[in-house]
């Protein structure tokens, strides 16, 4: 039986591309086994589609078609190749189907890719950006993502024989399941992608700048949402979740948006009272005012000097502990002058 190509997708033998891809687009959408599931005169209607628009999409196989029919288009491996030029195909699939659903096992959403991130006390305080390198998977170029060598074509698969459906059991009883192998399609890559095996994915480096906003928490994780690794050729990305670690400062300890450090001052200055010039987390000098008669541990408040509370221009506090240095060795004149006092006490 011979197949009439322009027949089958309904256009003239004088049809225009854009008419050849129009008819193909509402035909195929009509018949794609992904809509029709069980209806075995779709599925073979859809193949037919494909193959018929394989060749009329095609200036140069058309016009052998015009001329010699379907013969003209065997080459030397036969008839089992029909070669479709799959960037059309595809893009055309992802076109037509991506508010459908299409292939269920291409728009499997991808998995996420985590990164942690360390930063310092400092970066909390004042926010950063940080350029993130990470390796991910994406639908590979050469083959975009479908696997299958380019200009290879495709043949009929090996499991089903093109009937996209395969019979398992036994003597009693018979199973009929969708082909396996070419998952129902009943073509199959007539080679497997040089550049990535046939997987449709290759990984990839990629560096993303990520805002540490300023107040983060140690622990936090930051969501970059579809910059994780690829779906299928029309999935959506996952999730790149960023870890946030706030290392260990050496001079301040961090309870929520409040700080926590020490000074040393001198017994001196503790007992008399006076200023000590410290600095805080944002690098600002500031003066601390110490009492007279401070007590070794004393905690001393200074109102605004903390964090930032995440996403508010708010700050926590700083508390300072005072610790009294008592001198290890005095010379003989102070502790002339020592012995003076203790007679006055
Ligand atoms: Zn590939
Ligand atoms: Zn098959």
């Amino acid at each position: 039986m011979r197949k009439d190509y322009y027949e089958i997708l309904g256009v003239s033998r004088k049809a225009t591309q854009e008419e050849i891809k129009k008819a193909y687009r509402r035909l195929a959408l009509k018949y794609h086994p992904d809509r029709n599931q069980q209806d075995r005169e779709a599925e073979e209607k859809f193949k037919e589609i494909v193959e018929a628009y394989s060749v009329l999409s095609d200036p140069e196989k058309r016009r052998k078609y015009d001329l010699y029919g379907e013969e003209g288009l065997k080459g030397k491996g036969g008839g089992d190749f029909f070669d479709i030029n799959l960037e059309d195909i595809f893009s055309t699939f992802e076109d037509l189907f991506n508010p459908f659903g299409g292939f269920s096992r291409q728009r499997r959403r991808g998995s996420h890719v985590e990164k942690t991130v360390w930063v310092s006390l400092e970066d909390v305080a004042e926010g950063t950006v940080r350029e993130v390198e990470l390796e991910r998977t994406t639908p590979c170029p050469r083959c975009k993502g479908t696997g299958a060598e380019p200009e290879a074509g495709w043949k009929k698969c090996p499991l089903c024989h093109g009937a996209g459906r395969v019979i398992e059991g036994g003597f009693f009883f018979r199973i009929e399941k969708t082909c396996p192998r070419c998952g129902g399609r009943g073509y199959v890559p007539a080679a497997v992608c040089r550049r990535c095996g046939g997987k449709g994915f290759i990984i990839e480096k990629k560096t993303i700048k990520v805002n540490i906003p300023a107040g983060v928490e140690d622990g936090t994780v930051l969501v970059a949402s579809g910059e994780g690794n690829a779906g299928g050729t029309t999935g959506a990305r996952g999730d790149l979740r960023i870890i946030v670690r706030v290392k260990e400062h050496p001079r301040f300890r961090r309870q929520g948006p409040d700080l926590f450090t020490e000074v040393k001052v001198n017994y001196l200055l503790a007992i008399l009272g006076g200023e000590v010039e410290m600095k805080d987390i944002y690098g600002e000098n500031f003066v601390l005012k110490i009492p007279p008669g401070t007590q070794p541990g004393t905690k001393i408040k200074v109102p605004g000097r903390g964090l930032p509370h995440l996403g508010r221009e708010k700050r926590g506090d700083l508390f300072v502990k005072i610790k009294v240095e008592i001198p290890t060795k005095v010379s003989v004149k102070e502790k002339k002058l020592l012995e003076e006092i203790r007679k006055l006490r």
